[in-house]
């Protein structure tokens, strides 16, 4: 059975309850490298949960996960499918147009990811004019700060101008990953009550 709930992370999923209809689709974007599918085998638990069981096709990419946050539910299907060598640009737009909620992640011992992600934020920017969708700069491998090459200040900044939320997370000590996915959670909360009001 799936492991015991880790903080107020729920290991329950609408998979195994028979349905599965993710509430919101979460796109992890970033360079090769930076850590996304480390962050996303983090949220999903996999080294101690079984994986959950979704469509072939999405099986390799797609981690779903109920979170309980400020005592309401939430499923994230949280999907790290974001290859920026693939060629076709269907895929990429493919990746871009889904999304509920992106999260942008770069490394903090990488200035160029950090650069591709200001870049990735103009993309999404240009491809989503209309919407609101709650965007996350990530600066990843907090842990290796003798490798540090973007510092929080200048991470901050970048998101203050690009109208986002800022995190650094470890993925490798799990650190600040349940605050990213709780954020995230948050932030499609925050625009549903918008709407509904
Ligand atoms: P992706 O290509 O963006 O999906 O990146 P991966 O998740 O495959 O990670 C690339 C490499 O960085 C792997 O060797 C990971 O173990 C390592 N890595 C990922 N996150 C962290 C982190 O937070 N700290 C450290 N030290 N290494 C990390």
């Amino acid at each position: 059975r799936a492991a015991a709930p880790r903080g107020s992370w729920s290991s329950e999923s609408s998979a195994s309850s028979g349905c599965w209809e993710p509430q919101y689709r979460v796109v992890l974007l970033g360079d090769p490298g930076v850590g996304k599918t480390s962050l996303a085998n983090a949220f999903a638990g996999v080294q101690d949960s079984a994986p959950t069981r979704l469509s072939r096709c999405l099986a390799e990419v797609a981690y779903e996960r109920t979170l309980s946050v400020d005592g309401e539910e939430t499923t994230l299907l949280v999907i790290d499918a974001w290859e920026p060598e693939r060629r076709e640009s269907w895929h990429r737009s493919h990746c871009l147009q889904v999304g509920n909620a992106y999260v942008i992640v770069y490394s903090i011992t990488d200035h160029g990811s950090f650069e591709s992600a200001s870049e990735l934020r103009i993309q999404l920017r240009s491809m989503r004019q209309a919407e609101d969708i709650p965007i996350i700069l990530v600066g990843n491998k907090s842990d290796l700060v003798r490798c540090r090459e973007v510092s929080v200040e200048e991470g901050r900044a970048c998101a203050m101008m690009f109208d986002c939320k800022f995190i650094e997370t470890s993925a490798a000590l799990q650190h600040n990953v349940a605050e990213l996915f709780e954020g995230v959670v948050r932030q499609l909360r925050l625009r549903r009550e918008g709407k509904e009001a």
